[in-house]
């Protein structure tokens, strides 16, 4: 399968120019951070980082896993940043932000799969932003013999693990990973920290059928996760999975009524919805409700 030569008009994103795109940049270069908005190469750049929002990629910028479908550098990452924790947190009080979502490459490498490291930057936001609600979107942890009740324990008020795709497309999209002990990591924090909000994805246009999406919404509810998003896969590049199809905006807004009638607290899916996308204003509303 190759990905379909042109993009839809859907697809179709504003170059980011803008004063404060500028401005956030500036900020993440001087705290030596990075963020998964760059690295993930994502096309919703241009209006979250002209609105201030970004998506803070913590533990490195190299992965130990390498997934079909993402754009991060894979190798053997560096060793981890002790003054990561404060720097996030310096980030998030200049860009004065209500809502922070953090998220990590996967570190296979670290004991913990760098979990203290989560809880290390969750309390340093916590204490100079007590206001602000922590989203952390985290890896899967797996063979981390206590990881998840770890961060889990530390209260994020949104724990976000995406799935990111049906069962079946598990072996060639996502290899170093296994549905269910993803599915899992989500029902446990749910047991062990029951008021945090749980949060997964998936991408759309990979090849999945509708039948499928529908077996995972069911077994996301089954697992207790709270909030969903879909939005359409898009090949970094040309060494990444193809994109099987360009999902209709229609077809979005069936699976969004069909995950709202599942139970869903919250449904984001759209071609351009992301995990991160909108988060904040999202959980506002929810909170609001
Ligand atoms: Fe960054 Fe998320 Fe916005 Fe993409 S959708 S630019 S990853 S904050
Ligand atoms: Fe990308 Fe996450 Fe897979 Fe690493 S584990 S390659 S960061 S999707």
């Amino acid at each position: 399968p190759r990905t379909p030569d042109r993009k839809p008009n859907w697809l179709r994103v504003k170059a980011p120019i803008s004063r404060e795109y500028g401005e956030t940049r500036r900020l993440m270069r001087s705290l030596k951070l990075n963020t998964v908005c760059e690295e993930a190469a994502c096309p919703n750049i241009g209006e979250c980082w002209s609105q201030r929002h970004a998506t803070v990629m913590i533990l490195g910028d190299t992965c130990t896993r390498a997934c079909a479908f993402c754009n991060i550098k894979t190798g053997l990452p560096n060793p981890v940043d002790p003054d990561e924790p404060a720097h996030v947190a310096e980030a998030c009080a200049d860009m004065g932000l209500k809502h922070i979502v953090i998220t990590s490459v996967d570190r296979d490498d670290l004991p913990d799969g760098g979990a203290q490291h989560f809880v290390r930057v969750i309390e340093a936001l916590r204490r100079s932003s007590p206001e602000t609600t922590i989203e952390i979107l985290t890896p899967d942890f797996r063979h981390k013999p206590g990881a998840i009740e770890t961060v889990a324990e530390a209260r994020p008020d949104v724990f976000n693990h995406n799935l990111e795709t049906v069962p079946r497309l598990y072996p060639t999209i996502r290899p170093g990973a296994r549905y269910f002990h993803s599915l899992r990591l989500l029902q446990r924090v749910k047991e062990v920290a029951p008021d945090v909000f749980t949060k997964s994805g998936i991408m759309a246009g990979l090849g999945e059928q509708r039948l499928e999406v529908q077996q995972v919404m069911d077994d996301m509810r089954s697992a207790d996760i709270d909030f969903l998003t879909i939005g359409q896969y898009l090949q970094p590049t040309k060494r990444h999975a193809p994109v099987a199809r360009y999902v209709s905006p229609d077809e979005f807004a069936d699976y969004e009524r069909l995950a709202r009638s599942k139970g869903f607290l919250m449904v984001s899916a759209s071609p351009l919805t992301r995990s991160s996308y909108h988060a904040g204003d999202d959980f506002e509303k929810l909170r609001a409700a």
